[in-house]
């Protein structure tokens, strides 16, 4: 049987990062050592609390269809969110709740794109921001940036790469893969463009409290009303309470979006998970305490790997202040990041994610949401790895 496979599907690259995880998964299954170095999530559990009011919402039979969009007590938590840590206002009704982060960034994408319409992304990017643009039938237009910038893009760059077609730009602060996060100043100057060229913001803020070394988390949406009304924030709970299998995410928008994503949600998902949404709201109403205690391991950790990596002969990385990520430079190996990643595994047993996935093929993903004694191993297996390819 030749089976028919849409243009759109068949467009998308195969991940890369599933290759790898599968990989290593099946040698762990074998009961071989392997280090882990390439999750992509908290090695926290969900605060008890949160735990607590879903349990409670389910054993009260809280089973059916809500809205589409979300709880109403989930959406006022939101808004009163985005009241209280950026200042900014929003209604109720402009905020959607999705399955997921990665559910508000696809709605986003499929609600303000098309063919023949182009979204700027900065590379290195999250993996799945190009392969959105292509299921919306758009074209993704790729901005180059290297360690020498801290992965940042200017203004400049931004505004050369604008055309007619441009729809949307795509800034992820602080930065999954590569853990940088832009000063508010910068941040302004890009949405200033953005403003200027009437171009929207897609702002991924999913890593908003994982922040570092006293760095500052600042909304595009804040800045000036003009800014507010290009922009649209996805956000979600996943990272800072430790909830990626809840399946929970959320963003905020001007109205008339808020609507259209409101009609493709209610006809592709309907409502995220009803007894998820009761813990989501205990997430954004309840005790946030436990944030103080992951951000000062998160930190550790991010400052021993930081040193250790740029210990090893080949490697060079710049330092992060957040997220849960850095991203080494490994081109003084002579390697390119598939090969490095594959022969890491192979020879080491440590899994790390390839850049090329994330579009910079000198660089691999080292997450450290992971133990520090998993974090000592295996940089001292990469350490041996790097100093067996240069024989030093
Ligand atoms: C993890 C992540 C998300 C969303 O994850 P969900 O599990 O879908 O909530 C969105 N953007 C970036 C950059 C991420 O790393």
């Amino acid at each position: 049987m030749n089976y028919h496979i849409s243009q759109r599907a068949a467009s998308l690259s195969p991940s890369l990062t599933l290759a790898i995880d599968a990989k290593a998964k099946q040698m762990k299954a074998e009961g071989q050592d392997v280090v882990g170095f390439g999750a992509g999530e908290p090695d926290f559990d969900t605060p008890q609390h949160i735990k607590d009011a879903a349990a409670e919402a389910l054993a009260k039979g809280f089973t059916k269809y809500t809205p589409s969009s979300g709880i109403p007590e989930l959406r006022q938590a939101v808004a009163e969110k985005f009241k209280r840590d950026n200042g900014l206002s929003y209604k109720p009704s402009q905020v959607i709740i999705s399955c997921g982060g990665k559910h508000s960034c696809y709605n986003v994408i499929l609600a303000t794109c098309q063919e023949g319409d182009e979204v700027i992304i900065p590379a290195p990017y999250w993996l799945s921001y190009p392969e959105m643009v292509k299921l919306a039938g758009a074209t993704p237009v790729i901005l180059p940036t290297s360690d020498k910038t801290e992965f940042k893009v200017t203004p400049e760059q931004l505004r050369a790469a604008i055309t007619p077609r441009t729809r949307l730009f795509i800034l992820n602060s602080p930065s999954n893969p590569t853990g940088t996060i832009y000063e508010p100043e910068e941040i302004k100057a890009l949405g200033d463009v953005c403003v200027e060229k009437g171009v929207l913001i897609m702002s991924d803020e999913i890593y908003e409290k994982l922040v570092y070394d006293g760095a500052r988390h600042v909304s595009v949406a804040s800045f000036s009303p003009a800014h507010y009304e290009h922009t649209i924030i996805v956000h979600g709970l996943a990272k800072a309470y430790s909830m990626t299998g809840w399946r929970l995410g959320y963003l905020a928008a001007p109205e008339p979006i808020a609507k259209a994503i409101d009609a493709i949600q209610s006809h592709s998902t309907s409502n995220p998970t009803s007894f998820a949404q009761k813990g989501g709201v205990a997430a954004l109403t309840g005790p946030q305490d436990h944030l103080a205690a992951w951000l000062a391991e998160y930190s550790k950790r991010r400052l021993y790997a930081w040193r250790r990596l740029n210990s090893i002969p080949g490697v060079s990385c710049v330092n992060a202040r957040g997220a849960f990520y850095l991203f080494p430079n490994i081109s003084g190996t002579g390697l390119k990041s598939t090969e490095f990643c594959a022969r890491l595994l192979e020879q080491e047993k440590v899994a790390a994610v390839p850049g090329i996935a994330f579009g910079a093929d000198d660089y691999i993903r080292i997450s450290y949401a992971t133990s520090m004694a998993n974090i000592e191993k295996g940089l001292e297996r990469m350490e041996r790895f790097c100093r067996g390819l240069l024989g030093r």
